[in-house]
């Protein structure tokens, strides 16, 4: 399909990657984003195998693995820190490359905003549409900053409490907090740290190699929803949070010293499970299908979203065919990974009984291999 003109709100993980996507395509891509100063926090994303691959196809994969840690294997202890299991899993980017990578999210938004504005993508920063006005030949959007424009197609990739979805689909599901806290914080990196460490349990936690010689923590807690976490203290507060976690993880919590370092955020999930789109705007990423981190998949589904969107826009006649095709490549896949992270968290919190964990990892490891 011809197309003039794409507006992407949002510059987040899914929206460069879509745009980096659609102009490899050769379609004119403008994104706009609402923080003005495009800042991501410091600490670190785990991104598997599909990940990898999917870098491979946007043309990333060299600049993506110089500023990420490759590994192939992943460790699971008992709550009482003891080994019960390891596994590899696939390198689907090619046996040259590892099969997953840590990264630390301000590298890799450098490297996404870097390649996208290589490519050409137009940003604006501190911007928002007010309105979107589609007259069935094009979308006129109305800019935060008084500014107006006509698109051919509208993407919304405005994460998990996307206005978009608001404004084309007001009766779509709307996110909800799931009980449970994830606190991260970057440690330097022990030598024999080769691959993920995955502590099951109540007390759920990770280590995960970036590279540079750091690794991040992550750490699940269940929070009562009116808790807040102000910045001071905030060290004290995480370090509270080891009570009880293995002991690996325990004899980390006296070096979360510094408030700054603490990243601790509650977990928010959502899946659309009507349409995606309408009529010439289409959503992608936490918009339509935020997932919980317990599979470290969200980033992940965005970017593949962003791949499949200009693929089915390539191959179709008009914006609707490819939207619906769009939605049909992914609406399984994203669904078995926000229902199964939210059972997972459930199980942790002992709303639901005990999970068959290698079961599940074995599914999502043979769902996420699967082409897309
Ligand atoms: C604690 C935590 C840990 C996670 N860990 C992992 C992990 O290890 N691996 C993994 O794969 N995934 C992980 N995820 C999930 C991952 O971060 C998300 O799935 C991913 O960021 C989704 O990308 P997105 O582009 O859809 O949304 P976002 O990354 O949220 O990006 C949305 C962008 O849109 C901008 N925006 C918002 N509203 C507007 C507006 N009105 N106009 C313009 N711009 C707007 C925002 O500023 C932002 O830049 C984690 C999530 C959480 C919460």
């Amino acid at each position: 399909m011809r197309l003039n003109s794409v507006l992407v709100i949002g510059g987040g993980i899914g929206g460069l990657t879509a745009a980096i996507a659609l102009r490899r395509k050769g379609y004119p891509v403008e994104i706009i984003e609402k923080d003005a100063s495009w800042t991501v926090y410091g600490v670190g994303i785990i991104q598997q195998f599909n990940v990898v691959r999917a870098m491979g196809t946007l043309g990333l994969l060299e600049e993506y693995l110089a500023e990420a840690f490759g590994f192939d294997l992943t460790e699971m202890f008992a709550p009482t820190g003891q080994k019960i299991a390891e596994f590899p899993t696939p390198r689907l980017a090619g046996e040259q490359y590892p099969s997953n990578a840590g990264i630390r999210r301000t590298d890799l938004q450098r490297v996404l905003a870097t390649r996208a504005k290589e490519l050409g993508v137009g940003v604006r920063l501190g911007v928002t549409a007010e309105t979107l006005a589609d007259d069935g030949e094009g979308v006129d959007v109305g800019f935060s900053d008084g500014s107006r424009g006509r698109y051919d197609i509208v993407v919304g990739a405005d994460g998990v409490f996307s206005r978009t979805r608001a404004q084309i689909l007001p009766d779509a599901q709307t996110p909800r907090y799931t009980g449970q806290w994830v606190w991260r914080y970057n440690f330097p990196q022990p030598p024999d740290l080769q691959g993920i460490r995955i502590f099951t349990g109540p007390h759920s936690a990770g280590l995960v190699p970036l590279g540079k010689g750091l690794m991040y923590m992550f750490l699940l807690s269940q929070e009562e929803p009116e808790f807040r976490l102000a910045k001071e203290g905030a060290a004290a507060v995480m370090r509270s949070r080891t009570r009880g976690t293995a002991p690996q993880i325990a004899a980390l919590a006296e070096q979360i010293t510094d408030d700054d370092g603490v990243v601790g955020r509650p977990l928010q999930t959502v899946f659309v499970d009507g349409a995606w789109h309408k009529g010439r705007v289409v959503l992608i990423g936490d918009a339509v299908h935020a997932c919980t981190p317990h599979l470290a998949q969200g980033a992940g589904l965005a970017i593949e979203d962003g791949v499949v969107l200009a693929d089915e826009l390539e191959k179709a006649d008009d914006p609707q065919s490819a939207f619906a095709a769009f939605q049909e490549r992914r609406f399984d896949r994203a669904k078995f990974i926000v229902v199964n992270s939210v059972r997972i968290g459930d199980s942790q919190m002992g709303k639901i009984g005990n999970l068959d964990m290698a079961d599940l990892n074995r599914r999502t490891i043979a769902l996420m291999a699967q082409p897309i």
